[in-house]
């Protein structure tokens, strides 16, 4: 059995292991980070025209509304957030620090007492409200008793003095004259100004140490791991902050700015009794964290891609259909490592119960991601270097045009994945740094599932056999995309008599092929719709038609017609609850007494995740909760709450199960149908005549420790 690693894959494909993006990232031998190499790049908000220009002429107007002030900065925080994650990150964080820390934390603040919030608490603040009116409450007792022009007025001295020339400082006094919610240290480093002079600047008026960080020396460039995990990365990159080392007993904490308040919080996170503040630059700490980021991202996606090749045989994915360019695929692929790369990507589908595959070619790496229960995520993370090369190899597996990558393409990838046969319904499209893939995975163990597994209630199972074994009439199965409408169609028919009644399908695609049954493609491009379809198979003597979807009159009407003349017709529509299908019958045209007539009973679903068996936990629930509870007539001591362990890649959840709303049709539903009813007292009259709603059957699976009430609420959203 072959053993393969993922940089000997690598290497053997030429892929430079110390590129960005990378899968194994070196982190002694950096290069300068990519904030150098924008001109400015070191503002956290980088001067946009629209906002310098909007505050100067709202200044000469003498109409400084604080609320337009805060649109402007918002709009360029978020601005700076598509240009640069950073700027935003520190943008964030000065935001946060000005809302929550208060007085003493502000180096810079000409107009202390008339200052508002700041741009990210934009929502916060009355917009007409006038720069005359100080804002109430804590906002703005938060920004009072900051520093005073005269401090301004040192910093600018003192870098006057420092060889800083005149214009770039008259032009950062200017800045936070009109925008008085800005700092100095920012607008000066706007201005281009070196940061470290600045923040060397006002260490030394503060009397407090200045440091640089030697981002050179990479994880060894001075600074303190073990602090830092536990103060977190995020709260490090939101406050600006960096443990140093630890002096003594003491910890050192690099910061942008002297801010007791800041000092108070990450004393109470370290649990110690001091901390010794020093400055540093932005820059550094920006370089530092993006360090550290790398380091544990490279070290994860490295542990994965190993383990994972390390048990695949070239072997273990072949593609069934014979390869016409099989010297082509040598060559146009790379070689064998790409191969192998596509095997593992799609193994990892299999080994996950993935049912869609997305290989997103992105700046710094290839995202490949995975749908599971129904949610993306990203498993695998490949160097950009190889998106051509994979794709490639898809196209060819899917005998695609691998020469075509402007326009959009689909086919069909027929493989054997560890000895089981499966079926991909691949597509490309064009996209920025290549093209994207996406691939459906359908895998017939996955739909042949039986009807007593897929979660329905007692009552619901006996009414729902009960109506597919009626001799005619239509069941409709409704729901939005993927809530697993035609796992419930396969599932029903399956438990028809295939031998003695002729059972006919028009699908739109094939998914899976069922056997005895028979199943026809439609095809709208040449004509064959669903209602000409249908039409062809009513002169097949069948029994029973499964209809893909009812999307127009005609084909409604065709199926109705079928339902009244002594045939069942099983079919789904895009409907969210089950009286809707009814009326939504009725909406596109059909007389209601015929849509009454003919329908035995719709059935509404959608798919919500299951509790991972391994790691769920108990609880009381809360007052709140149990309320609800109650409110839904239940009352229950214990609920369960995901929590997450190795078997459900820590979401706490693994597997779906559906939950369903049946409405059965009777004799008093009918007249009441042939009457036209509006859908809310439809609705109202199907729950009087018992109809379990889709919420209901959801708390009743919450009751019996399945799912959580979050996930019933997320697909139940008003029904
Ligand atoms: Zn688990």
């Amino acid at each position: 059995m072959a053993k393969y690693k993922l940089q000997d894959i690598l290497s053997e494909l030429g892929v430079d292991a110390n590129a960005p993006g990378g899968a194994v990232a070196p982190l002694l031998a950096r290069k300068p980070h990519a904030i150098d190499k924008h001109k400015g790049a070191l503002t956290s908000l980088p001067a946009m025209p629209g906002n310098q220009g909007g505050s100067g002429v709202r200044a000469n107007e003498g109409d400084r509304s604080a609320g337009s002030g805060a649109g402007a900065d918002a709009a360029v925080v978020s601005d700076s957030a598509q240009v640069e994650g950073r700027g935003a990150v520190s943008a964030t964080s000065r935001a946060v620090e000005e809302l929550t820390s208060g007085a003493a934390g502000h180096l810079v603040n000409s107009e202390p007492v008339k200052e508002e919030a700041t741009g990210l608490a934009g929502g916060v603040v009355n917009g007409s409200k006038n720069q005359d009116h100080p804002a109430d409450g804590s906002m703005a007792t938060a920004r009072r008793g900051g520093e005073q022009p005269a401090e301004v007025q040192d910093l600018l001295g003192m870098l006057a003095v420092k060889g800083v020339p005149a214009d770039k400082l008259t032009a950062a006094e200017l800045i936070i004259k009109q925008s008085p919610n800005r700092k100095l240290v920012d607008a000066l480093i706007e201005q281009g100004i070196d940061e470290t002079i600045v923040q060397s600047s006002v260490a030394e008026l503060a009397g407090i140490p200045f440091e640089r960080i030697n981002l050179d020396k990479g994880l060894d460039g001075g600074f303190d791991g073990k602090l830092l995990q536990r103060l977190t990365a995020e709260f490090c990159k939101l406050r600006m902050v960096l443990p140093l080392r630890t002096e003594g007993q003491r910890p050192v904490i690099g910061s942008t700015t002297d801010n007791v308040f800041l000092a108070d919080d990450i004393k109470t996170r370290l649990g110690v009794p001091s901390i010794k503040m020093v400055l540093v630059t932005g820059y550094d700490i920006r370089g530092a964290l993006e360090i550290i980021g790398e380091s544990v991202a490279a070290q994860t996606s490295e542990d994965n891609m190993s383990s994972i090749l390390s048990d695949v045989e070239e072997g273990d994915v072949q593609v069934e259909r014979k390869q016409v360019e099989e010297t082509d695929l040598e060559k146009a692929a790379g070689a064998n490592p790409v191969i192998r790369l596509v095997n593992v990507i799609i193994q990892t589908a299999m080994k996950e119960g993935a049912s869609d595959i997305h290989i997103e070619p992105a700046e710094k790496k290839l995202k490949v991601r995975y749908r599971i229960d129904g949610e993306l995520c990203e498993l695998l993370n490949p160097p950009a270097s190889l998106s051509a090369a994979v794709t490639s190899r898809l196209k060819i597996m899917a005998n695609l045009d691998i020469a075509e990558r402007r326009l959009p393409q689909d086919g069909r990838i027929r493989c054997v994945v560890g000895g089981r046969k499966i079926d991909l319904r691949m597509s490309t499209l064009p996209c920025g740094h290549g093209e994207k893939t996406v691939m459906r995975i359908l895998d017939s163990r996955s739909i042949s599932v039986e009807l007593n597994q897929l979660g329905f209630s007692e009552d619901a199972m006996t009414i729902w056999s009960k109506s597919i074994d009626a001799p005619h009439g239509i069941n409709l199965v409704t729901g939005p995309t993927g809530s697993g409408k035609t796992t419930t169609l396969y599932a029903s028919l399956r438990t028809l008599d295939k031998t003695a009644m002729n059972i006919c399908t028009v699908e739109d695609p094939i998914e899976y092929h069922l056997d005895g049954i028979t199943q026809t493609q439609m095809h709208e491009k040449i004509g064959m719709t669903f209602a000409m379809a249908l039409r062809a198979l009513l002169r097949q003597d069948p029994d029973v038609i499964m209809l893909g979807e009812i999307r127009d009159l005609e084909t409604a009407g065709v199926a109705v017609q079928a339902a009244l003349t002594g045939h069942l017709v099983l079919s789904t529509l895009h409907t969210n609850d089950a009286p809707s299908s009814v009326t939504r019958l009725v909406n596109i045209g059909l007389e209601p007494f015929l849509v009454g007539a003919a329908v035995n009973a719709v059935l509404a679903q959608r798919l919500i995740r299951k509790l991972c068996v391994h790691c769920k936990g108990e609880q009381a629930p809360s007052e709140e909760i149990l309320e609800y509870l109650t409110m839904n007539g239940m009352s229950t001591e214990k609920i369960f709450v995901p929590k997450g362990c190795d078997k459900c890649r820590k979401t706490g959840y693994s597997g779906r199960v559906g939950i369903y709303e049946l409405l059965c049709v009777d004799d008093q539903l009918r007249d009441v149908i042939a009457r036209n009813p509006n859908v809310a007292e439809f609705r109202r009259l199907c729950i009087e005549r018992g109809m379990i709603t889709l919420r209901q059957d959801g708390m009743q699976k919450v009751n019996s420790g399945v799912t959580t009430i979050s996930e019933v609420l997320r697909v139940t959203d008003g029904h």
